[in-house]
């Protein structure tokens, strides 16, 4: 496969005809590759008239036009209507699904329709197979990593194994793709999707080649980034004590969500901050494929099995996000408690943040007596940590009405049994970031309603005006930058490195000038077309909802402004529907 070829080579299995074929998709210098393909693909193929969980809906996983070229370009967008918000949506994770597919010679691989029974798909450069896997039903992440791996075994260089667990199975709406070990396309219910496909996994065979670009402009560029990514201080902090780190800063700065955002900041910090987590449970750190950083963080997990002097050790990664959500949101202060709550999660194949998120509002939802036992099953209190435990199971397998509509968001649930006044819930539930005024308003309005849509957080910090327009201007500029780094597709980490005259660099380097010459005009196009293609599956800007509780707490700079929060919502909705509107379909042509 050539690395400069004009257009997206996609491998298309339709599992309901039982039929696949390679088309030879649009133009990479209009969609530029990654969230970009992604959305093109979306509009050619999606059906806006069906519901998300509908299997003709495609579900696409694509890779950049620098993946496998360059550093920290080992991610893989997830695009797909979510059942969470009914929108098109998109996830994004690294592993070796990236470098699997670039090494399979594809651009994206996408899967339409239902298989007849619980299947998995293997693909490879020469193989599509579809395997009856119906023995599996019901099975957790970890077995069933464990059986699909004996696909390909025999196959060489690199293999990626993504499947859902059974929280995929049952459709819950933060279902997660788990994705190798430890990576996952987490945030709005892609794991669902997965599941009304009937499709428990697909292993990626990376037995193919590519060329690497000739001349001389390509290797200088690739040893001048790795060498500003390894040989300075850019990266550390991820592969230090890595997102932990944040912890303690963000409780320092009252901007660290606990009980349900109840409160900014608590003393007990020290018992679940970055530096706790290093020296009681650091066991090694690991990296996605192609990435020199090893920014994942695997902790031990030691829990006492059968009898007084028997345990089981078990690896557990963790990250900043992982322990907001599943600790201090929850009231939890021990590491291990955290990390035997991230282990359960892991196995149930829910996303971590917003089933902690989730189950934050439940307990506090219990607190005030908005609900009880009769509903979850099981005492839920802050701080202790066996009634979360079981509590997963429940979301995870729908055990009772209250656990269905908890699956489907903690807002929903509130809406159903009151609460919705402190349900931390912005688009999907929060993110670990109670900065202030236009983090809130980013994450509501939000493309992927995410931290990572834009620097909100850190236009609170830096920002002392209250200037809305400034701070909107801003949300729009830094989206469309990350934009190009998700159509490369990047690690967002490395934005420091891949602006976008770097970006324009690497691909004019590799040979795609053209692609390096219209960077800005296609990005800003792709910019565009994801809000049309949120709208045209349902976005209602002007039902976004922001709960009362984000307008009590009380950050770093003081109680929340209302006036100036009102005044971002509305210049932010203004900004997006005006970006929606200008959005154009791209050209999808397509040959087998
Ligand atoms: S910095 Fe971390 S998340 Fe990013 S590519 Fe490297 S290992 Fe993966």
């Amino acid at each position: 496969m050539r690395t400069d070829q004009t257009w997206s080579r996609v491998l298309h299995v339709d599992l309901e005809s039982g039929r696949s074929h390679v088309l030879q998709f649009g133009s990479r210098a209009e969609h530029l590759g990654g969230s970009g393909l992604a959305a093109a693909l979306y509009s050619r193929y999606g059906l806006l008239d069906a519901p998300a969980l509908d299997p003709r809906q495609p579900l696409i996983f694509a890779v950049g036009p620098l993946t496998g070229l360059f550093p920290l370009m080992s991610k893989t967008v997830c695009g797909f209507r979510s059942p969470y918000t009914g929108e098109w949506a998109e996830s994004h994770a690294g592993g070796r699904l990236a470098l699997s597919l670039r090494f399979a010679g594809y651009d994206a691989l996408m899967v339409t329709g239902a298989a007849r029974g619980l299947s998995a798909l293997i693909v490879g450069a020469r193989t599509v197979d579809l395997h009856d896997v119906a023995y599996l039903r019901g099975a957790d992440v970890f077995s069933t990593g464990k059986y699909l791996r004996r696909f390909g075994r025999e196959s060489s260089g690199h293999r990626s194994c993504i499947r859902i667990g059974p929280a995929g199975e049952q459709g819950i709406s933060y279902a997660c793709i788990n994705v190798d070990s430890f990576r996952h396309f987490g945030r709005l219910g892609a794991g669902a999707v997965m599941g009304a496909k009937n499709l428990k996994g697909i292993v990626v065979l990376g037995d193919g080649s590519y060329r690497l670009p000739e001349g001389k402009a390509y290797p200088k560029l690739m040893r001048e980034l790795y060498k500003d990514i390894t040989g300075t201080d850019k990266m550390r902090k991820y592969h230090d004590l890595g997102t932990p780190a944040n912890l303690t800063a963000l409780n320092g700065l009252n901007a660290l969500p606990w009980n349900n955002l109840q409160k900014t900041t608590d003393e007990r910090i020290d018992g679940i901050s970055g530096e706790t987590f290093a020296d009681r449970f650091l066991l090694r750190q690991t990296a996605c494929a192609g990435c020199p950083v090893g920014c994942i963080h695997i902790g031990l997990l030691r829990q006492q099995f059968a009898s007084d002097h028997e345990f089981l050790y078990k690896q557990v990664s963790y990250d900043y996000e992982s322990i907001f959500s599943q600790g201090t949101m929850l009231g939890l202060t021990d590491g291990s408690d955290v990390l035997a709550l991230l282990d359960e999660t892991e196995k149930l194949g829910l996303d971590c943040m917003s089933s902690g998120v989730a189950l934050a509002w439940v307990a506090e939802a219990v607190e005030k007596g908005v609900i009880t036992e009769r509903e979850t099953l099981v005492p839920i209190r802050f701080g202790e940590v066996q009634g979360f435990m079981e509590a997963l199971r429940h979301i995870a397998m729908g055990s009772n009405e209250f656990y269905r509509t908890l699956g489907t968001g903690a807002l929903k649930a509130a809406d159903v049994y009151g609460g919705a006044e402190y349900a931390c819930v912005l688009g999907q539930e929060m993110a670990g970031y109670a900065t202030g005024e236009v983090f809130f308003v980013a994450q509501a309005y939000g493309f992927r309603h995410s931290h990572l849509d834009s620097g909100g957080y850190a236009w609170d910090q830096s920002s002392k005006e209250k200037d809305a327009r400034k701070a909107v201007d801003f949300l729009v500029d830094d989206e469309y930058k990350r934009i190009l780094i998700n159509c490369m597709v990047s690690c967002m980490f490395a934005r420091a490195t891949y602006g976008p005259e770097r970006i324009a660099e690497c691909l004019a380097s590799v040979g795609l000038t053209d692609l390096a010459d219209g960077l800005e005009t296609a990005g800003r196009a792709v910019q565009a077309l994801r809000w049309k293609l949120k709208f045209d599956t349902g976005f209602d800007v002007d039902a976004v909802r922001i709960p009362k509780r984000y307008t009590e707490v009380v950050t770093w700079k003081g109680a929340i402004d209302t006036t100036y929060m009102d005044a971002v919502r509305t210049t932010y909705a203004a900004a997006i529907r005006e970006l929606a509107a200008s959005g154009q379909p791209m050209s999808g042509s397509e040959d087998a």
